[in-house]
């Protein structure tokens, strides 16, 4: 497993309106992972449903997509061993009523249609989601492994 892999996180606009990005920034930063990019953007619906395509078919695509253009998105791109899979364990389940307690999800989330954070699934979904949502000039280079938290 790679210290340079990196995932694609974004604060949804109910986190954002709830004040909750310093809550969900931390609980990464705590973990350990490298914050390599960061903006604040109010997403356009083409990136909505660029972004979303997987879903174009389902019945809560259409609000889906009008939610995630609401208001401010906070997307990052988080850089650390593992951290695919560890960030989607650290968010927690779809439903947030079904996501564990200590989940960001659990926590701090009540409706599938309002949980906060979205995270990356899969090696191909974060490098697809980071091409989306960033251009390389606004990705830091690959951090230099903290020897406190890599052996
Ligand atoms: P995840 O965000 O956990 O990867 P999915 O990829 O299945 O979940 O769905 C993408 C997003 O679509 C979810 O985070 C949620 O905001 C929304 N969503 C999923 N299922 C439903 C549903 N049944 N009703 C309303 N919104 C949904
Ligand atoms: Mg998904």
């Amino acid at each position: 497993m790679s210290v340079t892999e990196r995932s694609f996180i974004a604060i949804k606009p109910d986190g954002v309106a709830r004040n909750l990005v310093g809550e969900i920034i931390a609980r990464f930063e705590r973990k350990g992972f490298v914050l390599v990019g960061l903006k604040q953007i109010v997403p356009t619906a083409d990136l909505a449903k660029s972004h979303y395509a997987e879903h174009a078919e389902r019945p809560f695509f259409g609000g889906l997509v009008s939610f995630i253009t609401s208001g401010p998105v906070v997307a990052m791109v988080w850089e650390g061993k593992g951290v695919i899979a560890a960030a989607r364990a650290l968010i927690g389940a779809t439903n947030p009523l079904a996501s564990a307690p200590g989940t960001i999800r659990g926590d701090l989330a009540i409706d599938v249609g309002r949980n906060i954070i979205h995270g990356s699934d899969s090696v191909d979904s974060a490098k697809r989601e980071i091409a989306l949502w960033f251009a390389e000039t606004e990705l830091l280079a690959t951090a230099t492994p903290n020897p406190h938290i890599y052996e």
